[in-house]
């Protein structure tokens, strides 16, 4: 038997086999089912795979907000700033051995994380040839807001992110069902967009708010950034629009893919032909958190920045904003 720590994947929908990519075993299990499959029989609340927990941050929405980052997503950008929130652990148990406080056990097929021995160091997720981390629990909508709770007179909302927050469709509807029940707090979920119609519609009434991360205008950028298309994603964006859930569009500017003034334009005159009140950021590209190619590209400039805005308002937006 493994011990009785809490984070254990017990699930063998996690990934399908160490020979294929750890992103295509993720692709082939397809939200809905595995939202499905992670509820039991009884019908109770899915079960959610999260990794990580901030009482405080003031980036991801209005106000102070609590974020949630679940495990998983249907994207593989290059840029990725958490490349260890991609896929679920298959228990290779390649991280193990790297673990300096014997935090990590490897049992019966599973890998188990104890936290009360973890440092945080960190050395099992750059260890991780797949992309994912040890350190995922396995929760319900409750009890991951009774890790909230003591937090909640001092926040606005609580955020949804990730990997990939509509991954876990069901899971997200159950938790902030579970929020709005015992709380006033607002909701909202960051998302990159390729998202089913269906879970939408299921987290309309419970979402006050979502954030879509369009990687790229461009259909041919966006595909080399994320290895998927944009069509979902203006669907997606469209479609908040018109239910008035959408907060903000959010685009990385990342160069050489979508730092033009052509790009910013294209992006704007989309949006204008929804709504010239949208609200637009862009977010300058930094490496700090890339693998691979990524870590050797350079930060934009504030001339670019500059001159993206510019272009965004040229062409009719009203709310055009950059990070500094
Ligand atoms: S973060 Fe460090 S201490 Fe914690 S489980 Fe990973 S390797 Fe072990
Ligand atoms: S977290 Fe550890 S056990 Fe899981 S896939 Fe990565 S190296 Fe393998």
């Amino acid at each position: 038997m493994l011990p009785d720590w809490p984070c254990v994947f017990r699930t063998s929908l996690s990934y399908n086999g160490a020979a294929g990519s750890a992103l295509k075993g993720m692709r082939s299990v397809g939200t809905r089912s595995r939202d499905e499959a992670l509820r039991n029989e009884s019908n109770e609340p899915a079960i959610g795979f999260v990794n990580k927990v901030l009482s405080q941050s003031f980036v991801d929405g209005p106000g102070n907000r609590a974020v949630v980052f679940l495990q998983g997503c249907n994207f593989n950008c290059l840029y990725c700033h958490n490349p260890y929130m991609i896929n679920l652990c298959n228990h290779c148990s390649q991280c193990v051995s790297h673990c300096p406080e014997g935090a990590l056990i490897f049992k019966d097929g599973l890998v188990a994380w104890n936290p009360e021995a973890c440092i945080e160091c960190d050395a099992c997720i750059q260890a991780c040839p797949h992309n994912s981390s040890p350190q995922v629990r396995r929760t319900n909508p409750h009890d991951l807001w009774l890790e909230i709770e003591p937090f909640a007179p001092f926040l606005s909302g609580v955020t949804v992110s990730g990997g990939e927050a509509m991954q876990q469709a069901q899971f997200v509807r159950d938790f902030f069902t579970e929020v709005k029940a015992q709380s006033n707090l607002n909701t909202l979920i960051q998302t990159n967009g390729d998202v089913p119609r269906e879970d939408l519609e299921e987290l309309l009434p419970v979402t006050d708010w979502f954030m879509v991360d369009l990687k790229a205008f461009d259909p041919a950028a966006h595909r080399e950034l994320t290895g998927s298309e944009n069509e979902r994603v203006m669907d997606t964006i469209r479609f908040l629009a018109r239910h008035k859930k959408l907060f903000q569009v959010r685009q990385v500017v990342v160069p050489g893919f979508n730092d033009s003034e052509a790009e910013a334009k294209q992006t704007a005159g989309f949006l204008m032909t929804i709504d010239p009140a949208i609200d637009l950021l862009f977010l300058r590209f930094r490496s700090h958190g890339t693998r691979g190619i990524a870590e050797a590209w350079e930060t934009p400039g504030n001339e670019v920045m500059a001159s993206m805005v510019a272009a965004a308002e040229e062409a009719g937006l009203d709310q055009v904003h950059r990070s500094i």
